[in-house]
């Protein structure tokens, strides 16, 4: 029997749907969830992913205030000019989240400018302050995409406890922070995991002993059919272009997973697109939401 496909776009909907609701109470209790993202340059994804980001936030009443800034000068001066951004960002009351959308151009430090950002509107979970708590079982924020993977575990009959979880891929934004997260001793967590990287020797040993496959690797087709064991829930969080002559636009996205030989083996599987990509921008709206309670929470005990 071919694997069942996880529809993320319908419990990024369904989430959306909650989101919302949470949303018209803060703004009935006089709170406006407001969300700050930082555009630098020119990156072509990256404008589309902050249209998207954009469009989302005002589905689910959210204000949502781009900034964007000319990355083309010298890096020290970009670097000045967007910590001075965020400086003034950190310092309004009224701004309850801020993210800074990556790649920066050339030369210029992110991690510099990501320490910048005051922790408790860091609704990416990128400062340092925020991934130790997570690390540490005291998470203010989870970052997006972990958060969404384990959103659609939890909600599509495959909760991740007592489960053997192989992640494939060890960067910051994914599979540490997720392998962090789901090794946790709580609901929908407290999981044994296992992460794999460029440094794993056979990688195909490890993935087939896991229960829950998770592909985070940027690499295209990277998990084929013999590398998953039958009956395994497989997660594909990527996103690659890859050349096609037959679409207008010269290249279509697929994800690190071979997903037609895999569905013959795996129990469910995520497409690409229409997977997690879904869950990551509702995942982000939740943290904005969260962040403006939180502000609420604090000012109404005068700190
Ligand atoms: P990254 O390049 O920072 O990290 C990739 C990781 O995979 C590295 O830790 C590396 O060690 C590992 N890796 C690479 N090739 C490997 C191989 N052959 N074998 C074993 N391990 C290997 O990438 P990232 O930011 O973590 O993103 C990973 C993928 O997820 C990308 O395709 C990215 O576009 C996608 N992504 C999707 C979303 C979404 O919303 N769907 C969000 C973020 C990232």
């Amino acid at each position: 029997m071919p694997a069942r496909t996880i529809d993320g776009k319908a419990v990024a909907a369904a989430i959306r749907v909650e989101l919302s609701n949470e949303v018209a109470k803060l703004r009935a209790s006089g709170v406006v969830p407001r969300l700050a993202v930082l555009l630098v340059g020119e990156d072509a994804a990256s404008r589309s992913y902050v249209t998207a980001k954009e469009r989302a936030a005002a589905e689910t009443g959210i204000q949502a205030d781009i900034h964007r800034i000319d990355g083309s000068g010298d890096p020290r001066d970009v670097e000045e000019q967007v910590g001075t951004l965020i400086d003034g960002l950190n310092a309004d009351p009224a701004v309850h989240g801020m993210i800074l959308q990556l790649p920066l151009p050339e030369g210029v430090n992110a991690d510099g400018l990501l320490q910048r950002i005051d922790p408790r509107k860091d609704v990416d979970a990128l400062h340092p302050e925020n991934q130790g708590r997570i690390v540490i079982g005291q998470a203010r924020f989870y970052p997006a995409t972990p958060h969404g993977v384990q959103q659609l575990l939890v909600r599509c009959g495959a909760d991740p406890g007592g489960k053997h979880v192989v992640i494939v891929g060890r960067s910051r934004l994914v599979g540490l922070s997720l392998a962090a997260m789901l090794v946790q001793k709580r609901a929908g967590a407290n999981a044994t995991v296992t992460v794999c990287h460029t440094g794993t020797p056979d990688l195909g040993a490890v993935t087939r002993q896991a229960d829950i496959l998770i592909a985070a690797a940027g690499q295209p087709q990277l998990i084929t059919a013999g590398m998953v064991r039958p009956g395994a829930v497989v997660i594909d969080v990527g996103v690659n272009r890859v050349d096609d002559a037959t679409r207008k636009r010269g290249y279509r996205l697929v994800g690190d997973v071979d997903f037609d030989g895999v569905s013959t083996v795996a129990e469910a599987i995520t497409p690409v697109p229409g997977g997690v990509g879904p869950m990551t921008v509702t995942m982000l709206l939740s943290n904005v939401a969260r962040a403006a309670r939180m502000h609420r929470s604090a000012g109404a005990h005068g700190n």
